[in-house]
């Protein structure tokens, strides 16, 4: 092996020929470096599809790399068990001036990589992720003096920023959000007849990881037999068109609304080939912005999907660095619960939580109401720690990195950051899930009902939460009116539903 001027890292979820990293590559003196690691599969136990869709797609970039005549240093599953033993070998045997990243999502991994490369003596050169339409110095200066941050206006100041569906320093159709039309569930008839979504069958390579994840990670959660994403760039883009021809026009109107046996509805399926660089999201907003210019998509379903990736998206990894490393130690309500054994299996009577981990088990996907509404909800009402919330999202979506993951996790939906993601906690009892979904008429349990053997946990939960909760509560205006509440509970009611949460917790509270 001819000795290298610089080793370019490339991680898992940075496969981007566009990359900073890659912007000045030498041909004659640079190469590639690129490691699978069983560490990245085991820190938290991930499912296969997950394991499989980084692997995959990761061997897939490897291909377009080398077809362009660059040398590409591989690592493949079972070389070396961490990142900074394959990194240490590599600079043995090829002994490098320099590296050069992109900044990691992660920030436990920056600062291995960081570590190793001090290890080595070797000056490490970390780029801008400019996958990304706001950079971390430019969420400093939008968080600076502010009391407390907002999604909104974030999301505000990257249209004015941005120019997209913009006119004339204007929201385009006069107002900023189109957020109140985009709250549908379906009615009793259903979500009717759709076209399905584009699947992308699996290649040899794929066929190749599917084979290597079912025996080396047989033990993991999940199944690998429908496995059908997409796991490199054209695909992603062939992926993005199929969603913009027959979804997009639905995807507001019915961004909250969950359907059994409906894993797709009209969600892209895109946050994948996003996370892991295959797709710019600049060409996903582009494109469903023309699709409203065009006429072809009304402008409440492209502003709502649009607030999810130019708004959500990047505010989350905004949240993500700024407040990072302490952020994923927080436990802002005290949640000291283990997590129910069910997450990880889907056996459990209660209907809506078992359609919504089966089919996260089976595709490494839920849409974002089942993650936040449901599988959330519950770990919220239960008083699940929130770190080991974290965790099994971590560990179960194709689309989960940390920087996304964390701050939706933690933040959004458990409420463990104390306000910073959401202005107060997203509690509800089963009576929303049964307003946004069908799972309740299939279920053994009454969403009505709080307390006796038809009680839906949900219910009983989600009073106790807020007995439990009471004084804390009561001082966020934004939760007054469920704390009201309250007050129509008399004493006999408050200690059935708090004695019924109790044996609740007793039965579910099997750890993993
Ligand atoms: C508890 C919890 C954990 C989550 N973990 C992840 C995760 O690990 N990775 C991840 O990409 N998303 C995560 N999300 C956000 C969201 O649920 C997913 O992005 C979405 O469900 C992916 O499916 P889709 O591509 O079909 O999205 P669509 O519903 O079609 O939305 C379009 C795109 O908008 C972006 N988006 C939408 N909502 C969010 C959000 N809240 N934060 C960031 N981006 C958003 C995604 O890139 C997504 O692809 C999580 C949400 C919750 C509540
Ligand atoms: S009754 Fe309760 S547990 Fe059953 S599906 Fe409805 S919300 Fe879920």
């Amino acid at each position: 092996m001819p000795r290298v001027s610089r080793l370019i890292l490339i991680l898992g979820d940075q496969l981007d020929l566009k990359s900073a990293a890659l912007e000045d590559f030498d041909v004659q003196t640079d190469a590639i470096w690129m490691a699978e690691v069983a560490e990245e599969s085991t820190k938290v136990w991930s499912t296969k599809p997950r394991i499989a869709m980084f692997l995959t797609a990761m061997r897939h970039f490897r291909e377009t790399l080398s077809e362009r005549g660059w040398q590409v240093i591989y690592h493949e599953m079972g070389t070396h068990p961490t990142f900074a033993e394959a990194l240490a070998a590599s600079v043995k045997e090829l002994k490098p001036q320099n590296l050069v990243m992109v900044h990691a999502g992660e920030w436990s991994v920056q600062r291995e990589i960081e570590k190793e490369a001090a290890m080595l003596k070797l000056p490490l050169e970390v780029r801008e992720d400019r996958h990304f339409l706001c950079t971390t110095a430019d969420f400093a200066k939008h968080a600076e003096g502010r009391k407390q941050l907002r999604m909104e206006f974030f999301y505000r100041e990257m249209r004015q920023r941005t120019g997209v569906l913009m006119e004339k320093g204007k929201p385009v159709g006069g107002q900023w959000n189109f957020d109140h039309d985009n709250r549908g569930s379906f009615g009793k008839e259903g979500p009717g007849l759709r076209v399905a979504p584009r699947r992308f069958k699996p290649d040899a390579i794929t066929q190749e990881v599917i084979a290597m994840v079912n025996k080396r990670f047989a033990e993991h959660p999940g199944t690998l037999d429908d496995f059908d994403w997409p796991v490199k760039a054209d695909e992603a883009r062939l992926a993005l068109a199929d969603f913009i021809e027959h979804r997009l026009a639905e995807f507001g109107q019915y961004q909250d609304a969950m359907w059994t046996n409906e894993p797709w509805l009209y969600h892209s399926r895109l946050s994948a080939a996003m996370n892991l660089k295959l797709l710019d999201p600049r060409e996903v907003i582009a494109a469903a912005e023309k699709e409203w210019r065009d006429g072809k998509a009304p402008l409440a379903a492209v502003e709502g999907f649009i607030r999810q990736i130019l708004g959500w998206r990047e505010y989350v990894r905004g949240i993500y660095w700024r407040f990072m490393p302490d952020y994923v130690g927080r436990n802002a309500m005290q949640a000291h619960e283990p997590l129910p054994e069910f997450y990880w299996t889907g056996e459990t009577d209660m209907a809506c939580m078992r359609d919504a981990i089966t089919q996260t088990l089976r595709y490494g996907y839920a849409h974002h109401i089942q993650r936040l509404m449901v599988t959330g909800l519950f770990a919220l009402l239960f008083g699940v720690d929130p770190r080991r919330v974290h965790e099994w999202y971590l560990a179960v979506y194709i689309d989960a990195v940390e920087w996304v993951e964390l701050p939706n996790t933690l933040g959004m939906s458990q409420y463990g950051d104390g306000g910073v993601m959401a202005s107060k906690p997203y509690v509800a009892s089963g009576k929303y899930i049964q307003r946004m979904s069908n799972c309740c008429a299939g279920c053994r349990y009454e969403p009505a009902q709080s307390t006796g053997p038809k009680a839906c946990p949900f219910t009983t939960l989600y009073w106790d939460y807020l007995l439990q909760h009471e004084p804390k509560l009561k001082t966020n205006q934004r939760m007054s009116m469920q704390v009201r509440n309250l007050a129509r509970l008399d004493e006999s009611k408050r200690s059935a539903i708090q004695k019924q949460a109790k044996a609740l917790r007793k039965t579910y509270s099997k750890a993993s």
